[in-house]
């Protein structure tokens, strides 16, 4: 007992001279981080302010505006950005991190012969690359034949275990069977780069168990080769494309459908779906149902681009391959139409980290001004992937931040010079 008291009595002298702060009220919260990111200029998602700055308070953009009415708060730490400009954290529209350029590895190989280790572990390295490109979202569009790893993914993302962009993940995708690939013989049954479904039982249930392994969004392929070296046909039915979007819907996920042919497009158009990727050979007729169904199109012009190059096409030297002939028919009748443009460049097909190669080809080849995909590439994809707390630079949003040297709604090449990207609020280049 005597050597309990000594050591009490010790214990509490010593506890004396600290003089211990009185007990807590509140249970102890974060402190708050304020911090003021000071540029040349700001592109709020819609228009470019010079001379403006922006307050970020923890994960949230406190406040946005002209240096002169917006003093730094006390205790908040301000970072000089001399020649920058500030943009929203830009969104990929389209990207496959779970595939490297076909360049490299051709498609049928990636899915057959690399285990989905290394799948995974490729995939974390183009994870960071595109968040180091100022995409700290990006709508990932299917596995490829990796499962449910991209899912995984995320929540390692999530978790801060490896770096990467926000994503909104697709799982495995849906394809009618017999559509999709690889193919080999008739006589061996390989895995295939999708999930096969037909049907109302086989569709209800395929859609509903991806949704309920993580799927934010349901990608269907309404149209797709069903032979080598055929044109693209459609393939699931009106009635199983509105079904999809049915199943989709009501658990709250929306659908985006692969389609380049008319009659896929005009499908799934029709059954509800938000976007359709890559359109190719859409008319006249398609985009205009579109714009009137309200489906936007995501025209990932950089990816036959680079698949034509791939394929021997030496860009600047001799006629252009049809299909790009065919691409820029068709981009022309889209923008005539009216019809919503979201960006993304099918990223994958090409190398990650290079997303703004959609861009650039956007402004060189198609006509459209660097505002216009900058707008697409920030507030236009926002607001058709529904994503109302990231886009713009605005009181409340999250802080995912991007600053760039240069002005990149003059010269589009400017968003290849990022020298900060906060994502969160937290400096992740
Ligand atoms: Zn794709």
């Amino acid at each position: 007992m005597a050597l309990l008291v000594a050591t009490l009595g010790c214990y509490l002298r010593s506890a004396a001279l600290f003089a211990a702060p009185p007990a807590p009220t509140q249970p102890p919260t974060a402190a708050t981080v304020l911090l003021l990111l000071r540029p040349a200029a700001v592109f709020d998602g819609e228009t470019l302010h010079s001379g403006w700055v922006v307050l970020v308070e923890n994960d949230r953009i406190r406040a946005v505006g002209p240096a002169a009415q917006l003093t730094a708060p006390a205790g908040a730490r301000t970072l000089e950005l001399p020649g920058l400009t500030l943009l929203p954290g830009l969104i990929e529209g389209h990207s496959h991190l779970l595939l490297h350029p076909y360049n490299e590895t051709p498609w049928n190989d990636q899915v057959l012969l690399e285990s989905e280790a290394l799948r995974v572990a490729r995939a974390t390295a183009h994870a960071r690359a595109t968040l180091a490109a100022g995409f700290t979202t990006a709508r990932d569009l299917g596995t490829e034949g990796a499962g449910y790893a991209d899912v995984g993914l995320k929540q390692a993302i999530e978790q801060g275990v490896i770096p990467g962009p926000r994503l909104l993940v697709a799982t495995r995708a849906l394809v009618a069977t017999g559509s999709y690939g690889p193919k080999l013989s008739a006589d061996v049954e390989v895995p295939q780069g999708a999930q096969e479904a037909d049907g109302v039982d086989g569709i209800i249930r395929a859609v509903r168990e991806q949704i309920g392994k993580g799927a934010d969004v349901i990608k269907v392929y309404a149209d797709y080769r069903w032979g080598p070296n055929e044109p693209s046909r459609a393939t699931f039915s009106q009635d199983e494309l509105n079904l999809i979007v049915q199943t989709a819907n009501s658990a709250g996920r929306p659908v985006v459908a692969h389609a380049s042919t008319p009659e896929g497009m005009r499908r799934a158009t029709l059954s509800g779906v938000q976007t359709i990727e890559h359109g190719d050979n859409g008319t006249a007729d398609v985009f205009k149902l579109m714009k009137q169904r309200g489906v936007a199109l995501c025209p990932t012009v950089a990816a036959g681009d680079a698949i034509s190059q791939y394929r021997g096409w030496h860009k600047g030297q001799g006629p252009e391959p049809e299909r790009i002939r065919q691409k820029r028919e068709s981009m022309k009748l889209a923008r005539q139409s009216g019809v919503q443009l979201a960006m993304g460049g099918d990223v994958g097909v090409f190398a990650h980290g290079d997303n703004v190669r959609e861009a650039e080809l956007l402004v060189r080849e198609y006509g459209f001004t660097p505002l216009d995909v900058l707008r697409g590439f920030t507030s236009g994809n926002a607001r058709i992937f529904q994503l109302p707390d990231r886009g713009r630079i605005q009181p409340g949003l999250l802080a995912d931040l991007v600053a760039v040297a240069g002005d990149p709604t003059q010269d589009v090449a400017a968003l290849r010079q990022v020298k900060l990207v906060l994502k969160g609020g937290v400096e992740v280049r």
